[in-house]
């Protein structure tokens, strides 16, 4: 079994590389829930529903969410009806968050609801959000504290971050099955998320961290950052306000106290060499991913980094 932590669009991009070499039931994906929030009353938890669509094979790959070829008639009526719309939901999107909200509401776990939903969807991987307690990633900010939708979507991440924090992470839980997945898996990926806000609250639910630690199974991640710059996005910002350059000492730095091997960009591969001090091993490719090739060569990449050679993990032929 191969296990990845991941977040949003960059995780979801790698998650449709591994879902095209590998058999489903072998992939268990552990998502990021901090940036979950109440929109129009409904329950909604962008991150899960990217990978659970990527994994059904209607995620809009234009747009890196939602699904491919919705349309937007109940934003329109919202928007007609003067109520907030910064926060864009298709209407087969909507589907989910009305059905997911309705399980919540009749005392389903959010660990049920994703598998029900995966299962309408036909999804035959194992996705499991972090925690089925509400951890909230709060961004700090001299305009006040902003949730991250907020932050991301609605002010467009042009405020500057003073912090970051994950409300109720200290009384969280891993949500069933996580930490099994990161003891008994043969290989733990970390996909190329933004460390801060898409991996950092899978890390800040206590026992998480020390799963990794302790794991036999290698740990491999691909860095979101080439150069000093994020892909896309405020990975670089958002990595300042905890100290942490943007570059792939930054990242080794995140993931130190468990990660194993690092994939870097080609460009990087000679600073990479030079952190001698850390006992990260790195390797080097092009971690572009345009086009589904890219992303079945990265995720090939990373399970060669990963997967002891008498694995019994099978890929797809
Ligand atoms: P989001 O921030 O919630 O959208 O989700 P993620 O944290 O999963 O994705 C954002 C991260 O993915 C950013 O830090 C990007 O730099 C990274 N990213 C996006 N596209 C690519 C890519 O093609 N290659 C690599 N290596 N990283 C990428």
């Amino acid at each position: 079994m191969i296990t990845v932590l991941t977040g949003g669009t960059g995780g979801a991009k790698f998650v449709d590389g591994l879902r095209r070499i590998l058999p489903p039931e072998e992939l268990t994906i552990i998502v990021n829930t901090g940036d979950d929030h109440d929109w129009w009353g409904l329950y909604v938890s962008p991150d899960l529903d990217s990978i659970t669509y990527v994994l059904a094979g209607i995620l809009s790959p234009e747009r890196g969410w939602g699904v491919r070829g919705d349309t937007f008639h109940c934003l329109q009526g919202m928007k007609d009806f003067g109520e907030p719309i910064w926060f864009s939901v298709g209407d087969r999107d909507l589907a989910t968050h009305l059905l997911r909200t309705r399980l919540l509401s009749r005392g389903r776990t959010l660990t049920e609801a994703t598998r029900i939903i995966a299962e309408k969807l036909g999804v035959r991987s194992l996705v499991l959000p972090m925690s089925d307690q509400r951890v909230e990633t709060r961004i700090e900010t001299p305009a006040g504290e902003l949730s991250f939708e907020e932050y991301f979507v609605k002010r467009r991440y042009q405020d500057a971050v003073k912090n970051v924090r994950f409300a109720g992470a200290s009384a969280s839980k891993p949500a069933p099955g996580v930490l099994e997945a990161i003891t008994k898996s043969d290989a733990v990926l970390i996909a190329p998320s933004n460390p801060t806000t898409s991996i950092g609250p899978i890390l800040a639910v206590p026992g998480i961290r020390d799963a990794l630690r302790e794991t036999a199974a290698r740990i491999v991640a691909v860095s979101p950052i080439i150069g000093n710059a994020a892909v896309s996005g405020p990975a670089a910002s958002l990595m300042a306000s905890q100290n942490l350059p943007a570059s792939v000492a930054g990242i080794a730095d995140s993931y130190a106290a468990f990660l194993d091997t690092l994939i870097v960009h080609d460009s990087d591969a000679e600073t990479a060499q030079a952190l001698s001090s850390i006992s990260v091993e790195f390797v080097s490719t092009n971690i572009l991913m345009r086009t589904p090739e890219d992303k079945v060569r990265i995720a090939n990449s990373a399970l060669a980094c990963a997967l002891p050679e008498n694995a019994a993990v099978k890929l797809a032929s």
